[in-house]
């Protein structure tokens, strides 16, 4: 909105569309041709790609963006930013991707777009305040160039400006979030024209009777008090220029919103924030701010209490003014404003004044460049000794943290990196030892998943499951590394003895002998031979595999037994919920009904294989390393297995094999790509199922694919 209209703090109604041509215009004021050239080419791009789509107004839908790039050429906006604003519902509405904005113009126009697109997928849905802060924060943590914030205000403006066609109940939805997010973030920027502008829009569209009475008691008050609004801008120009003072006086009405606010802040009545007259003195330099500053005290008598000092001490956005309250004629109060034009400057457009065509600025510095420059001249402004203050710009500009949704709305904030696993652990330490699986936008992900700004993440827990060791790898949060820390010492020693106890009744079974014949004092002194504590600390080295359980039972055997033949006794059975002391083998992926065999490890407790796997080769050289096992069921535990799926190979191939796999309610741990001539790759997916059922199923999906030409269980 141009400053003659918001200086009325009224809408113009009746808004006719901006033009091409008139953009043009405007934008030859201050870009040079070779700058403006691409925006006529992305003109023509984007009216092809939304050809035929039109507005809720009825307007052809390319109307939308030139207006949003209107909007950013009146804060004289670079040449990428105009492009980019064209262009920034191509991705979202038209089947143009963002390689052909690359392509086509560059980039950095490419990422801005895409930046765009992706704040449009994130959906504000709690309402309350401290999730309203979290938000604003998510969206400004989501973009890596500011520009991306500046298009999505000029777009939200023209939005709130064409909110017309709506209905009711979305336009006041519209008009909230407005309010709660957007404004904010303009005021944030220091972005004042748009702040201001959203305010109103956002005011007469949630509460139209209020913002109705506030306008007409504007209007009322600027046509009762009309002469004395021209004498005082009188005396305060005679009195500048008896000084010799060069200056603007301009009369400043406050926005109704504002005037609102001011109302509810102060529970003061209408007319009492209405009769307040605004006048704004913009000079050439601060000294002469504060010259000036005298000399408006000198004609009428400053009310006590009222002057600020904005120019020693800014504002957190960089805003830097005098404030000053007068006594008026008849005792009416006069706000005053001073400030340089710098500083004018400064308040209408903010950050973006960094974004501003300079000569050949458009290609030397980065988006993070400019947003540290913007810092750095606040860190200035501020004396460069305020770091409460530097930390609150920098958490929103150079965000360390990730803000993500819980599937009922609420914002979780979590350091850089944070995967589905620490997500859950910070949701409760049950949560995350119970984790098997995430879903992130509804979609199943493996839990190692680096999680980004926006996403919706669920935890699917079981019943009975268990942390995987190798979580640790990969978690950032030091809740979730210390949960799943404790969780596995814990579970070691007591699963392990557990385990040790069941190889030993086993192996003494072999020798005829029952686990339960065996005397406490017995197992003391056998653990005392081995330099043991105890009795526990032995069956735990067994369950560790540190001591292989027939030479401890061996040791059980009385002098006096001629125990010969080891008889056969049953296999030892796993349920998966062993934790650390057994494990399954990476070379065969064995799952519950496979046929198996358990290798004795030293230190690493056993380790679960197929009877199909290559590996069991070594089960004839060292038959005492080996142990026959079965499988036990049990609900709940998911289990590592890899299927190779050879395809023709098309773009979109892999996603669409991964999302038939998703469908079945299976998750994806890994994927990696065996690439092979003749337009035949394999793809490999490492994916989490209960047993052979479900994987069954899985691969009965994928075959039925056309592209898919084979599908098999790999095996070492
Ligand atoms: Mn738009």
């Amino acid at each position: 909105m141009s400053y003659a209209s918001s200086i009325l703090g009224l809408l113009p109604t009746g808004r006719r569309a901006i033009g091409i041509t008139q953009l043009i215009n405007k934008l030859e004021t201050y870009l040079p041709p070779e700058r403006v050239e691409p925006i006529r080419e992305a003109y023509e791009f984007g009216a092809a790609a939304h050809e035929g789509q039109k507005r809720k107004s009825g307007e052809p839908y390319i109307s939308h963006p030139v207006a949003v790039a209107d909007l950013l050429a009146d804060l004289h906006m670079d040449g990428q930013t105009i492009v980019a604003a064209i262009l920034h519902d191509v991705l979202e509405d038209t089947p143009m991707s963002k390689e052909d904005i690359a392509t086509r113009f560059g980039a950095d126009v490419a990422e801005i777009v895409d930046g765009v697109s992706k704040l449009d997928r994130v959906q504000f849905k709690n309402r309350a305040e401290a999730q309203a802060e979290s938000f604003r924060k998510m969206l400004l943590a989501m973009v890596r160039d500011i520009r991306v914030i500046m298009v999505k205000l000029a777009d939200r403006t023209h939005n709130m400006r064409t909110l017309g066609s709506m209905s009711p109940l979305r336009r006041r939805a519209i008009a909230r979030e407005t309010l709660e997010i957007y404004a904010p973030i303009a005021n944030r920027l220091g972005i004042y024209n748009i702040k201001n502008e959203l305010e109103d829009l956002g005011l007469k569209n949630l509460y139209p009777n209020r913002y109705k009475v506030i306008e007409k008691a504007v209007k009322r008050a600027r046509g009762n008090q009309k002469q004395f609004i021209g004498k005082i801008k009188d005396n305060i120009e005679a009195a500048l220029e008896k000084a010799a003072i060069k200056g603007r006086v301009e009369g400043r009405e406050k926005h109704p919103f504002s005037i609102y606010q001011k109302m509810r802040r102060k529970k003061t009545a209408l007319n009492e924030v209405v009769d307040v007259f605004g006048f704004r003195i913009v000079v050439d330099s601060i000294d002469t701010c504060y010259r000036v500053l005298g000399i408006v005290h000198g004609i009428y008598r400053p009310m006590p209490g009222r002057f600020k000092d904005y120019i020693a001490i800014p504002r957190v956005n960089g805003y830097q003014s005098l404030h000053t309250t007068l006594f008026g004629p008849n005792g009416m109060p006069i706000e005053v404003q001073i400030r340089t034009e710098a500083m004018q400057q400064v308040s209408e457009s903010g950050i973006a004044a960094h974004w501003q065509y300079k000569e050949g600025s458009e290609d030397e510095k980065t988006g993070h460049d400019r947003a540290r420059e913007w810092l750095q001249h606040l860190v200035d402004m501020h004396g460069g000794n305020s770091e409460e203050f530097l930390e609150s710009v920098k958490v929103d500009l150079f965000p360390d943290k990730v803000y993500v949704f819980t599937p009922k709305g609420e914002i979780r904030r979590l350091p850089r990196g944070a995967t589905a696993v620490d997500f859950a652990y910070a949701v409760h330490t049950d949560v995350g030892n119970r984790c098997v699986a995430a879903k992130i936008d509804r979609r199943l992900v493996p839990l190692r998943t680096p999680l980004r700004n926006g996403q919706t993440v669920e935890v699917v827990t079981a019943k009975g499951a268990m942390p995987n060791p190798t979580w640790v790898n990969f978690v950032v949060t030091a809740k979730a590394r210390t949960a799943l820390r404790h969780y596995l010492k814990s579970l070691k020693s007591g699963d392990a003895a557990e385990l040790g106890k069941r190889l030993l009744t086993q192996s003494l079974t072999e020798l005829r002998l029952s686990f339960k014949s065996i005397k406490p004092e017995q197992w003391t002194a056998l653990a005392a031979d081995f330099n043991l504590k105890n009795a526990s600390e032995l069956f735990e080295k067994v369950g560790l595999g540190e001591r292989l359980a027939p030479l401890v039972a061996q040791r059980l055997i009385p002098k006096d037994s001629a125990v010969s033949q080891p008889h056969e006794s049953g296999p030892l059975a796993i349920a998966g919920t062993e934790g650390l002391s057994v494990s399954y083998a990476r070379c065969c992926f064995p799952i519950p009904n496979d046929p198996i065999m358990a290798y004795v490890t030293t230190g690493h407790g056993i380790v679960i294989h197929r009877e199909a796997c290559g590996n069991l080769k070594s089960f004839r050289k060292q038959p005492d390393k080996w142990l026959s096992v079965v499988w036990q069921p049990a609900a709940g535990k998911l289990f590592n297995v890899e299927i190779a799926v050879q395809v023709q190979s098309r773009i979109g191939i892999l996603a669409a094999v991964a999302s038939e796999i998703s469908a079945t309610q299976t998750s994806i741990e890994r994927v990696s790509i065996i690439e092979r001539d003749g337009g035949v790759s394999t793809e490999i997916f490492e994916v989490m199922v209960a047993d052979r059922k479900q994987l069954a199923q899985v691969i009965k999906r994928i075959r039925k694919m056309s592209d898919v030409v084979k599908v098999t269980r790999t095996l070492a």
